[in-house]
């Protein structure tokens, strides 16, 4: 295995501890710890250069017990089958607690895009789709954006399965440019999620945002949005980082103008007037509110006990392992779980997706809202659970999600007869 914390076998870990919870039988244990499918692929994609090059990937199809499929594809050199069945699987667990009309699903290819021209990306990403065109669909399954791929890789999934399925399938892909059926607010959604969530977190601990001082991993997507909106909020962004390094101004870092910064050199670790620092003294910062918004296993049981973060908001999908979460716990660090801190992109999805089947009828400001008073429900939600139905000393926030969230399918999964 690529990674030395097999994140499926942490999502099982953290399945096996709900079923516990909930005092749920094996055999739900034996239908939610697989995916219902997985789809594995080879695809020859014939380079700039004239050669050949052969990529492997994935489609897993973890639960449709909700609805269709929903969830990301990555690219990424080391994704492999586990992580992309893990991230199908957390993908269930979040569109059930956002109370979505959908399953989990995940898929991946193993490829650093960075060495891809973007037509050898627009020839890998259409033979990805082409191959798995069967088994996807408005009403089948509906990817989306994942790490390092972003609206113009869905521009291209739509065009290829349009062209296949002889039609405008334009609700196949969310998370799509605004010129073929996205929303603007897509773009932004994961990261103003997560720092909703950081936001009404910091009223329950501390009366508000104003002032707390902040580090986030990652200067994608999710992470760059959740400085952003965290800093117009009143937070104070001291740290930053990206695969290259971090960086660290105890004073605050204006999120834009890192993103000037890394969008001319490719990296924030080239902002003038900052102290480098390594991903890992980042997330070791002392500050009230870490925010992992880079990759999966960057808290693990090695650097738990140095945390630091008074709270940690999840931007990232499976950042901290169960036996740092343990370590966590017990420290009395309050963890807001990926499945909740995250799920703005995949709410954000859901409005996109009926607003193509409707043929547009949002406005970016209505869409804006609905995702903001989602987000704030769905965390009360989990809090409340929380403090009203666990025994706080002993179970997490994550264990509250979960409950919901697993509960919801296994209701579900017992109307349709399944069990
Ligand atoms: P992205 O490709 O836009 O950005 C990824 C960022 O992480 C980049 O800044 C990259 O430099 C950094 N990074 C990569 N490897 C790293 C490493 N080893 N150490 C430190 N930084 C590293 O991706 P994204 O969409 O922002 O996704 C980030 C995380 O958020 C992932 O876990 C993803 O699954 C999760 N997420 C994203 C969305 C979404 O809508 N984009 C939704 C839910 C969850």
């Amino acid at each position: 295995m690529a990674h030395v914390h097999d994140p499926y076998e942490e999502a099982k870990k953290q399945l096996r501890q709900t079923i516990e919870l909930l005092g749920l039988s094996e055999e739900i244990y034996e239908i939610l710890a697989y995916p219902e499918r997985l789809i594995q692929v080879r695809l020859p994609v014939k380079m700039d250069d004239g050669t050949v090059k052969v990529f492997i990937a994935w489609r897993s199809q973890h639960n449709s017990a909700l609805g269709p499929y929903k969830g990301g594809v990555r690219y990424h050199p080391n994704t492999d089958a586990h992580e992309v069945i893990a991230l199908s699987m957390w993908m269930t667990w979040k569109n059930s607690l956002a109370g979505l009309p959908y399953g989990g699903g995940k898929g991946g290819i193993r490829v650093d895009p960075h060495k891809l021209s973007q037509s050898e990306l627009m020839r890998l990403s259409k033979a990805y789709f082409e191959a798995i065109s069967d088994l996807v669909g408005v009403d089948q399954d509906i990817p989306a954006p994942d790490v390092y791929t972003n609206p113009q890789t869905m521009a291209w999934y739509f065009d290829a399965y349009s062209r296949i399925k002889r039609g405008q399938y334009f609700g196949v892909v969310t998370g799509k440019p605004l010129e073929l059926g996205g929303l603007q607010t897509r773009i932004i959604a994961t990261g103003f999620g997560t720092a909703v969530a950081a936001r009404e977190l910091a009223k329950k601990l501390w009366g508000g945002l104003e002032g707390k001082v902040v580090a986030v991993q990652g200067y994608g997507n999710a992470g760059y949005y959740a400085a952003k909106f965290l800093h117009e909020w009143g937070a104070k962004i001291i740290a930053v980082s990206d695969s290259k390094g971090g960086i660290l101004v105890e004073s605050g870092l204006d999120p834009d103008e890192v993103l000037k910064v890394k969008r001319e050199t490719r990296s924030v670790i080239n902002f003038p007037n900052a102290k480098r620092i390594t991903n890992e003294e980042l997330l070791e910062l002392d500050v009230d509110i870490l925010v992992p918004a880079a990759i999966e296993n960057v808290i693990t049981e090695a650097n738990a006990d140095k945390i630091k973060a008074k709270a940690i908001v999840e931007a990232a999908n499976g950042p901290t392992t169960p036996e740092a979460e343990e370590i966590l716990t017990k420290k009395g660090i309050i963890v807001v779980p990926d499945i909740l801190a995250n799920a703005g992109g995949v709410i954000m999805s859901h409005i996109e997706w009926v607003n193509n089947r409707m043929g547009g009828w949002i406005t970016e400001e209505e869409a804006r809202n609905r995702l903001e008073q989602k987000m704030m429900n769905n965390f009360a939600k989990v809090w409340d659970y929380w403090q009203t139905k666990l025994d706080t000393s002993k179970y997490n926030m994550r264990a509250a999600a979960y409950a919901i969230a697993v509960d919801r399918v296994v209701r579900a999964m017992k109307l349709r007869g399944w069990i």
